[in-house]
């Protein structure tokens, strides 16, 4: 079975959230249960020296717009194929944005080009290699089971996962002709969206199978208040749409040799981890001494991940004796929010603003627990990298969160599987409530321990993931998985 994934981020490539996480990890994870696998890339200008010397499948003189080809390379374990088209991807900035933090004009274009690429490769247009299944990732590659859909011919099935929906790679219509696609695509039934087209919703209406990155995403994605407006086209596709559950990488991620820890350990040596908890302290900042947990985020800054409300919080956290330690970027005013409240609570608060993995490694391994109060979480990677590095998740009860973490309630420590808390709604009283049981439980060292050692031992590895990506494959070829 052979089978191309297209996306827009590849770890450890290109990264700016957890859809680099997956296309990195989920294709090695395939390729061991007989699955072979590549993915198609952008040629960012990060990747142009590997495109250099690859082999080139394929060249044209003008692909949208600029001489362009296709490249295939071998890196990281990873079997890539990297459209090399300089016009498109050789800039600065980061894969959509501009140094300036713009959305580049072109996207439509740039991720148009990515998706007719692929789907040219698995109409079997391209010597060399021809997959049997086409599996896109969100919108920047919504247009490739488009492409495919729309040509007509014979044509391989395809697979569409939403990692979020909340971006739906909305352009002006004027694109449709630009991009090569039909007028008639354009209609409701089609990529039109609210009198734009949107990449998102044509991988939605255009793949023979959809899937999103857990079971309880998947069953608020049917529902007004999580579908962001894709809800009717959701709700009409419902018989082919699943939620799989993202895996993390288990190299990546092991306290038990990760170079980014300041001591590794492992669940049966969990003592150690108070020199991680040390380091971590120090680099931010925080007093050796706080009486209470030691919190930690790792996050984008946005509204999605309920940092707002975090904020109001604080005054609680503190009171407990807490402290907390910030990594992340993005909203400004966030930003400025958590930076005052630093600057307030010296030695109680610490905030790093920016994008730091080995630092991330660190706090997994040395805080206490990690808060993650999101508004909507798809999935969710640093709450499985919590369980894993016993770190307790403090989470929303929400999609991945809610299918991932066992809230510690009277009855789970009764029967002693908890692994984090969860809380729910999304508002401040319940986050305050959250913080208030983590805070009690603190101060129980043995029930602690045995949330952190429940939680390392849940399997949040890839093989499960893999392996339902594999039988929802073989449906669509018509084999067994
Ligand atoms: P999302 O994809 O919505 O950002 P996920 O939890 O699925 O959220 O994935 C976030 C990923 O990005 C995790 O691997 C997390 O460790 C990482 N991450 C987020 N912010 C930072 C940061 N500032 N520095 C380092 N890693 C970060």
């Amino acid at each position: 079975m052979k089978v191309l994934h297209v996306a827009s981020e590849c770890v450890p490539f290109v990264k700016t959230g957890g859809l680099g996480d997956v296309t990195g990890a989920l294709p090695r994870a395939l390729a061991e249960i007989g699955v072979e696998t590549r993915v198609m890339l952008p040629g960012y200008r990060a990747l142009r020296p590997l495109a250099k010397n690859g082999r080139t499948l394929r060249a044209h003189d003008d692909f949208f717009g600029g001489p362009a080809r296709l490249v295939e390379a071998r890196a990281e374990g990873l079997e890539l194929l990297i459209l090399d088209a300089p016009h498109l991807y050789d800039r600065p900035g980061g894969p959509y944005l501009s140094p300036k933090g713009r959305d580049w004009p072109d996207n439509a274009r740039r991720f148009g080009a990515l998706s007719r690429a692929a789907a040219d490769l698995a109409l079997g247009r391209v010597e060399g290699w021809t997959p049997d299944l086409l599996h896109a990732h969100d919108w920047q590659a919504g247009l490739a089971p488009a492409y495919l859909a729309l040509d007509g011919g014979p044509r391989p099935p395809s697979v569409f996962t939403i990692h979020n929906i909340a971006f739906p790679g909305r352009f002006p219509p004027s694109w449709v002709g630009e991009l090569g696609l039909p007028d008639s695509a354009y209609a409701i039934d089609g990529l039109e969206y609210y009198h734009g087209v949107s990449f998102l919703k044509a991988g939605l209406v255009y793949a023979d199978r959809l899937t999103t990155v857990s079971p309880t995403y998947a069953r608020e994605l049917t529902l007004h208040e999580y579908g962001m407006g894709m809800e009717g086209v959701i709700n009409a596709r419902r018989r082919d749409f699943s939620g799989v559950l993202n895996g993390v990488d288990l190299t990546a991620w092991n306290p038990e040799t990760d170079p980014a820890l300041a001591r590794s350990y492992s669940r049966r040596s969990l003592g150690r981890r108070a020199e991680n908890r040390a380091a971590t302290l120090e680099r931010f900042g925080l007093a050796p001494d706080l009486s209470g947990p030691l919190f930690v985020i790792i996050s984008r800054m946005t509204r999605q991940k309920g940092l707002d409300l975090l904020l109001d919080a604080l005054p609680r956290l503190l009171a407990r004796g807490a402290g907390l330690a910030v990594l992340g970027s993005g909203d400004a005013g966030l930003e400025t929010g958590f930076l005052a409240a630093a600057e307030a609570n010296p030695g109680r608060i610490g905030v790093r603003i920016g994008y730091d993995e080995p630092l991330a490694h660190l706090m997994q391994g040395g805080g206490d627990a990690i808060l993650i109060p999101s508004r909507f979480e798809p999935c969710g990677l640093t709450q499985l990298y919590a369980l894993r590095y016993g770190c307790l998740p403090v989470v929303a009860r929400t999609g991945g969160l809610a299918d991932t973490v066992i809230d510690a309630n009277p009855a789970a420590r009764a029967a002693g599987v908890g692994t984090g808390f969860q809380f729910s709604p999304v508002a401040l009283p319940a986050l305050v409530a959250a913080i208030d049981r983590t805070c009690d439980l603190w101060s129980s060292r043995e029930e602690w321990t045995r949330l952190q050692t429940n939680g390392m031992a849940q399997d949040v590895g890839w093989a499960r993931s893999a392996a339902a990506y594999k039988a929802i494959y073989g449906d669509l070829l018509g084999r067994d998985a």
